[in-house]
């Protein structure tokens, strides 16, 4: 009788333990769609770029994105995510969130880069000399995490008549809520 009574406990036990892998598993599921991860049939697979969350502090980068916003590079013009892009929202740094661009302020440059007339904040970027490259420039960072976001020049349009030349690897977009 006892052993009997041990053996319906265990077999509760093992369903127990089955429910909560399913009830894991789904999660890890939902969570994965959420990112638009690609789910294969067998195994789900969890890349490293996982932990995005919009409140700042420091985010594992691509390498692109290393690149770029730690390495002060450029990515080629007309490859980035954001150069044609429309979406209404906020651009933030990659690197830490902290947020840079409205998209109100977002314009066609032709140039290949996502291009802005002005920061969010002039507290929210910092601009500075740069004459690598046998060019003087001004360098545009991030006031946060000094990420190097791009150069900023002075043929945009009004009302500023400045350019931001920004890597779409330095953004993050968020869309805006609904008013
Ligand atoms: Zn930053």
């Amino acid at each position: 009788m006892v052993f009997l009574r041990f053996a319906m406990l265990l077999f509760s036990c093992i369903l127990l333990a089955c429910n909560r892998v399913k009830i894991t598993e789904k999660q890890i599921i939902a969570i994965a769609k959420d990112h638009s991860f690609d789910l294969k049939e067998k195994g789900i697979t969890m890349p490293e770029k996982v932990m995005k969350s919009d409140g700042g502090g420091k985010r594992i980068l691509t390498p692109e994105q290393y690149k770029i916003i730690r390495q002060k590079g450029t990515e080629p013009p007309f490859t980035g995510e954001y150069h044609n892009f429309k979406g209404k929202g906020i651009f933030r740094c990659v690197g830490c969130g902290n947020d840079l661009f409205r998209s109100e302020a977002k314009f066609d440059s032709g140039t290949g880069w996502p291009s802005f007339w002005e920061p969010i904040s002039g507290q929210n970027v910092n601009t500075s000399p740069d004459t690598s490259h046998g060019m003087v420039r001004t360098e545009v960072t991030c006031n946060r995490c000094d990420a190097h976001l791009g150069h900023m020049f002075h043929d945009g349009p009004p009302p500023t008549r400045l350019r931001y030349c920004i890597n779409s690897a330095a953004l993050d977009f968020v869309k805006k809520e609904k008013e």
